[in-house]
């Protein structure tokens, strides 16, 4: 962009330099010459007065610049007198156009030039009262011979400006391409230095933030790629050891009895570790296949209008008895609120809330729930006076295999999966969950649709 900045820049100077050179000469060379021929005019008229006065005796002593030629022509256009030339070897010159015009007018002119172009004769001629003709002429130097002269000084001139051109273009095509070189293209439209780039720079911002606006969303994407990816790494570790530690004792004491080293009195006990073993299994297993189907959204069951209390009712009648071996108070009220949901969800939600509510309770506690309308939208609550959950944990309750005390929840055959089976269900049927706990006095759970 400079180099072709520079190139018009120079290449305009020298075209106008060269353009007027070439006009002033000619418009001058053409002025000179008029008035050249207007003072030859008048020269010849100025002799022909001198001639009529003193008659031919004016030529004796009559000393000329060998540039100026006068000619005294007889009637006849035989030369009767030459500046220059032997008037008897001139031929005659009534041909002549001045001498012809002259004669016929008065006055006659014209010009000729040499045979080399190099210089041009001009001749201005007078008729005298008694016929003769006067001829004055001049010998000038053509415009092309004059340039030819004068080449030293022209190139001079010439060089001097080229040379000045040169500097002034380099230095103003610069000057010119500075402030786009600095233009900082990260924030294009804070250098706004020429208002005819404005459109281009705004263009430029608008592309940058389009790309950004991408480069964020590509980001992001991969970050969850990544995020998913851990977590899929992290689940399948966590599910290969939660299957791991059943079939272990499974195997444990299936070995023991075929080795026959198992009394008979024990084989019913040991029958019985390896069935409380494997139920275990089943549940993590059941548990498993629901959360992915969840997860991958392969629920094929319908959504139906499903009365919040009715579920509640169902689910805490299958929990009667585990409430009464926990010694816990079950106790259900409020409204018959409806939401549109897959059963099979919605009562595996209820039935993990109740189901903790009284696992983690205290001897002789209670579990409260209750549906009804909050915020115009049906919830389900469920509140025990049990153990109450740590505040630093209540937001990684709901991850996947996650139990604030390991050890209890085995004991009571938690599969660390319940929670996360609720906020899964939850969030297909676009419910919000609130929880809030306190350590020794109790947990509340509600499930707002
Ligand atoms: P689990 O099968 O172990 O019960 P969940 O996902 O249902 O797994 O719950 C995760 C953990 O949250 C439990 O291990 C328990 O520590 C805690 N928790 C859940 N519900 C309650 C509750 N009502 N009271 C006290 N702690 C609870």
């Amino acid at each position: 962009m400079r180099n072709r900045i520079f190139y018009g820049i120079f290449s305009v100077a020298l075209l106008v330099l060269v353009a007027s050179m070439v006009l002033i000469f000619s418009a001058l060379y053409t002025q000179y010459s008029k008035e050249y021929e207007k003072s030859l005019q008048n020269e010849a008229y100025l002799v022909a007065a001198a001639i009529r006065h003193t008659g031919s005796g004016y030529f004796s002593d009559l000393k000329v610049d060998k540039r100026y030629r006068i000619t005294y022509i007889a009637r006849s256009g035989k030369v009767i007198y030459d500046t220059s030339v032997d008037a008897s070897k001139l031929p005659n010159h009534a041909s002549r156009p001045e001498v012809k015009e002259a004669m016929k007018t008065g006055y006659g002119s014209d010009t000729r030039y040499s045979k080399t172009l190099s210089e041009k004769t001009s001749y201005s001629a007078v008729r005298m009262e008694d016929g003769r003709v006067l001829r004055v002429s001049i010998t000038q130097f053509t415009l092309l011979t004059l340039l030819l002269r004068l080449m030293k000084p022209i190139l001079l001139v010439l060089l001097l400006t080229i040379m000045t051109s040169l500097l002034l273009a380099s230095r103003i095509s610069r000057r010119i391409v500075k402030p786009i070189n600095e233009i900082d293209l990260d924030a294009p439209t804070e250098n706004m230095t020429y208002p005819e780039l404005e459109p281009l720079l705004v263009r430029i911002e608008e592309q940058n933030d389009m790309l950004n606006q991408r480069i964020d969303k590509l980001r992001g994407d991969v970050d969850e790629k990544t995020r998913e990816a851990e977590f899929r790494k992290e689940f399948t570790a966590n599910v290969s050891h939660e299957l791991k530690t059943p079939l272990t004792s499974i195997s444990g004491f299936a070995e023991i009895m075929k080795n026959g080293i198992v009394r008979p009195e024990d084989v019913e006990k040991f029958a019985g570790r390896i069935y409380e073993e494997a139920q275990r299994l089943i549940v993590l297993v059941d548990d498993i296949i629901k959360l992915s189907q969840l997860d991958e959204n392969q629920i094929t069951a319908k959504k139906e209008r499903l009365d919040l209390y009715g579920v509640a009712e169902e689910v805490l009648y299958t929990l009667n008895a585990a409430a009464k071996g926990m010694d816990v108070k079950v106790d259900l009220s409020g409204k018959h609120v409806h939401v549109d949901g897959v059963y099979q969800i919605i009562e595996e939600i209820v039935y993990n809330l109740c189901d903790n509510a009284i696992k983690y309770n205290k001897k002789g506690g209670t579990v409260r729930v209750s549906t009804g309308m909050a915020e115009g939208r049906p919830y389900i609550c469920v509140k025990d006076t049990g153990i109450g959950i740590p505040q630093e944990d209540l937001d990684r309750v709901f991850e996947r295999f996650y139990r604030v005390n390991k050890s209890h929840s085995k004991e009571i055959g938690g599969t660390g999966l319940g929670l996360s089976i609720v906020r899964h269900g939850a969030a297909y049927h676009n419910a919000d969950i609130r929880i809030q706990s306190r350590l020794g006095e109790g947990t509340e759970i509600t499930v707002l649709f």
